[in-house]
Parts: structure tokens; C-alpha cells; sequence
């Protein structure tokens, strides 16, 4: 038994909105009693002064890109489609090492802004492999974060997904995008299953799941496939559903229903399901979703940033969707900042209507944060929440620092003021990581220096990826746009093609 106290900080709660003073104490990565200042402690508990410091929990992102950070800033005016374009240039020709590099520059980003634990779609070419999701999952162990590492998986190419794109490539073009066909379903589900089987982490800390990317780049014989390994190993589910509205109309293309309708009618939404952005859902996709008892994973930065669009947050919560916030991938957010996320999560809601009742409030921006997203990670009772039996992951902020000078309200402050700046240290599971704004388990310079190297390289090896990227940007950057223009009413009143 190993005992901490964090003595003399303000404890947030964030649903009674109070940052009262109390002492923390620990018993080895769990805190065990939240008492008042000078309570009882072991003598052997190790003391922490937390003096001027707001504790709060550690913010949980519900939907990040571990393999994105080595492409942060790559690109600008893209959207969806023109991002899934750029994939082999900004992510072409990758190492299990650059997977591991790329993954933990995030998670370095994360946890010095104050992020505890995220959910992982991680990409491999052209499948995943046990010994790269060992490495991302390792990326994540050494920095000592909590993450839910799901690899994203298709058996059908984006230029075979979209109905009509390959077809309006020419001929040259489309010579080389068949280049990027995916192996047969089946390989890539026994390569997701072995790897399972070899899991070797404390699930605990860093568990899998599976994440069949979007819907229409999945056969359902596939989509059926992940979900029966989901089943099989007690693990989460994860899909970009109604991010863009081209994958809107192409759900109501190939299905005659939304995607959310068609996975209903698969069987595989549940507790254990998140749909990642849902800004295209409509008012009977968020009441299946609710009635599943299934996430959505809200990435407002990442909607505005690809101009997908603003998603309708009230509408979900009215429907009993379990709303996380995520930044999404630093190849198309471009930072890794949860405290940010919040912040658009509740001015995204503000714009779009002028009745403030339907706003989200800094309060439900905050539990989104945290326990939302905690119970989409399958976290749900052990972290988001600083309570007796939850996990001791906990974020220390400078209350000396301008962002909490005067110290109005904590809620109000930790959603529409802090930006990371004032985040002083962070425990994970008990142990400190971040400790007087550095982190503590890694040597920076030698990852500065390691991210550097590959990138270097892999702009050398992927020069050829970016001049196809640069041929194909126009014919899919027109072509998509177009699609999206399909006569197409989603909002409140059912999604249909007319
Ligand atoms: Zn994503």
C-alpha cells in the first residue's frame, strides 16, 4: 500500500459547480477520502502541498488520432473527403517506430494540457498489426496516460466508398488509387483478433477496442466482424458516423436510411458504441443512439476545421445521448487541447440559435469533458470525477496564474478561460507526470529530436504521395462538394434524399 495526500487545493466538483478546500488521500492509484483541510492521513503518506491550486479531474478525450501528430499543420482548407485524399502523403510510408513517435507526441501534448486519458483510433497500413498497437499502446504507458487504443479499420478504399468518385477520376488517377484497395475483411479481423488475444497491457490503463472507421467504408459483413470481436473480448466499438454531410448523402445512397438507421438494423449499437462527430445525425438517429445507451464522441474544433458543420448537442442530451468532447487528430484540429474542445463545445451550441435555454452550459461542457467521455472510453465509474473509488487522475491548476485572477466561478472559468496555460501538474493513477509544467517520464529533447528524424524522412519518402495529392485535390475537391449539394434534409426533420 502506497499512500499520497494532496493537502490545502480547491477540489472541483463540477456538478454542485463548488471548489471548496479539502485534502486528497490516495491509497496507491485510487483516491480513498476527500477531507476536510489537516485531515488524517497514514504517516507514511506522501505529502503534496497543493496550496493555490484548483484540482480538477483529468479532462478525457473521446476522440483523438494517436498516428495524426506527426502531420500537425501539414494542410489547411481541407475538408473530410480532402483529408481521407491527403492519407498516403500525410501519413504514407510510416515505421511501427513513427507510430509510436507520432502517438506519444500526443500524449505528451495531452497531458501537459491537462488531459488524463483518450480514446485512440490508430491507422496502420495496409492493416493492424499486434506488434504496432503494442507500440502505440506502449506510447501511452511510458508517458503513464490512460488511453483506449481501437484500431481503424475498412475493407473498402475511400475512392471505392464514395459513390461515383472513382468513376470521375481519370484514367492515370485512377491506375494509382487502386493502389490503396485494402486487403480482404477477413485478414484484417484475424489481425485485429490476434492482436487481442496477445493484449498485454493493464486494461486498466490502456485497453483496446475497435474502430471500423466509417460505416460505408465497411462491407457489413465487416461491420458484423468487428462488432462480434467487440462482443467476444468485452470491448468498445467506434465509428465516424455522420461527420460530413457527403457521408450523410451516401449513407441515404447506399442504404435508403442514414447510417445510423442501417447500424440499428445491423445490431451493433449499444453501451459500448460511440459515434465519433454525429453533426449530420437527425432527431431519429440521436433517439436510437439514446435508446442504446450509446456515446457521441463531439469534435467541434475538427467540424469547424473541415467545414463539416456545427453538430446539435442539445438535441442529443434531450435524447439521452451519453455526449464526450474530442479534439480529434492533430492532422486535422491541429493541437491536442481538451480545454479548447470544451470551449468550442460551448460556443458551438451558442451560434446556432438564439433561444440561450437550448445553449449547452459551461456545466454540461464540463461533465461532457469528463464523465461523458469517461463513460464512452467504458471508464465510466472509475475516472472523470474527483470521488472516493474513482481513479487519482487529477490536474493541478495555478490559481496564481491571469487565467484565475480574480477567481469568479470554477466552472465558468475552467470552460471559457483556461487554455492549458495554468496547468501546473498531473497525476495519473496516483503518480505524477506533469509536476511544475514538465513532464516527468520522458526526455523531451530526445523525442524533439526523434520526431524531427522522422519527419525528415518521411517527407523524403512520401514526396511522391503529395504530388498524387496534388493531382487528385482538384477532381475530389470538386466531386465531393457536389455530392454534399444533393437535395438532402437532415436537420430535425429526418434525413431523406428528395
Ligand atoms: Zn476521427
Amino acid at each position: 500500500m502506497a499512500y499520497t495526500i494532496l493537502r490545502g487545493g480547491r477540489v472541483l466538483d463540477i456538478a454542485s459547480g463548488t471548489a471548496d478546500l479539502a485534502d486528497i488521500l490516495i491509497e496507491d492509484d485510487t483516491i480513498r477520502e476527500i477531507g476536510a483541510p489537516g485531515c488524517a492521513a497514514p504517516a507514511e503518506a506522501v505529502e503534496i502541498a497543493a496550496t493555490r491550486r484548483l484540482l480538477h479531474p483529468g479532462l478525457v478525450n473521446a476522440h483523438t488520432h494517436g498516428h495524426g501528430n506527426l502531420a500537425k499543420g501539414m494542410g489547411d482548407r481541407w475538408t473530410l473527403e480532402l483529408l481521407l485524399t491527403a492519407a498516403p502523403w500525410i501519413t504514407g510510408n510510416r515505421t511501427g517506430e513513427d507510430g509510436y513517435l507520432s502517438t506519444q507526441l500526443g500524449a505528451v501534448e495531452m497531458v501537459l494540457k491537462g488531459c488524463t486519458a483518450c480514446y485512440d483510433l490508430s491507422f496502420e497500413w495496409p492493416l493492424p498489426s499486434t506488434d504496432g498497437l503494442a507500440l502505440t499502446g506502449k506510447a501511452y504507458a511510458d508517458v503513464g496516460m490512460r488511453a483506449v487504443v481501437a484500431p481503424m479499420v475498412a475493407d473498402r478504399s475511400f475512392y471505392e466508398a464514395i459513390p461515383g468518385l472513382y468513376d470521375a477520376l481519370p484514367q492515370p488517377l485512377k491506375e494509382r488509387v487502386a493502389e490503396f484497395r485494402l486487403p480482404p475483411g477477413e485478414a484484417t479481423l484475424a489481425a485485429i483478433r490476434a492482436a487481442l488475444r496477445d493484449w498485454s497491457f493493464d486494461r486498466d490503463r490502456v485497453r483496446p477496442a475497435v474502430a471500423p472507421t466509417i460505416p460505408h467504408h465497411c462491407s457489413d459483413a465487416f461491420i458484423l466482424g468487428c462488432a462480434d470481436l467487440a462482443r467476444e473480448f468485452d470491448i468498445g466499438l467506434h465509428s465516424h458516423v455522420a461527420e460530413s454531410k457527403v457521408q450523410g448523402v451516401t449513407g441515404i445512397r447506399l442504404y435508403g436510411q442514414t447510417q445510423t438507421a442501417h447500424l440499428d438494423g445491423l445490431g451493433v449499437l449499444g453501451p459500448h458504441f460511440t459515434v465519433a462527430h454525429g453533426v449530420w445525425l437527425d432527431e431519429d438517429d440521436m433517439a436510437r443512439l439514446g435508446d442504446h445507451g450509446a456515446s457521441v464522441a463531439h469534435n467541434p474544433g475538427s467540424n469547424m476545421r473541415l467545414g463539416s458543420g456545427l453538430a446539435d448537442t442539445r438535441a442529443m442530451l434531450e435524447r439521452r445521448v451519453n455526449l464526450g468532447i474530442g479534439t480529434d487528430g492533430a492532422n486535422c484540429a491541429d493541437n491536442q487541447n481538451m480545454y479548447e474542445a470544451m470551449r468550442l463545445a460551448s460556443f458551438v451550441s451558442k451560434v446556432q440559435g438564439p433561444d440561450w435555454r437550448r445553449w449547452l452550459s459551461t456545466r454540461e461542457a464540463a461533465l461532457a469533458a469528463t464523465e461523458g467521455s469517461a463513460r464512452a472510453l467504458g471508464f465510466g465509474d472509475r475516472i472523470g470525477k474527483l470521488a472516493p473509488g474513482y481513479k487519482a487522475d487529477i490536474v493541478m491548476l495555478d490559481l496564481d496564474h491571469p487565467n484565475w485572477l480574480p477567481f469568479n466561478d470554477p466552472v465558468n472559468q475552467l470552460v471559457h478561460t483556461e487554455d492549458g496555460t495554468a496547468v501546473a501538474s498531473v497525476m495519473i493513477g496516483g503518480r505524477l507526470v506533469v509536476d511544475n509544467r514538465r513532464v516527468l517520464t520522458l526526455d523531451l529533447e530526445r523525442l524533439r529530436d526523434r520526431v524531427e528524424a522522422a519527419r525528415e524522412r518521411l517527407a523524403a519518402a512520401n514526396a511522391d504521395n503529395r504530388r498524387l495529392y496534388e493531382a487528385l485535390e482538384p477532381v475530389v475537391g470538386s466531386y465531393c462538394p457536389g455530392l454534399a449539394g444533393s437535395p438532402y434534409h437532415v436537420h430535425r426533420y429526418g434525413a431523406r434524399l428528395e
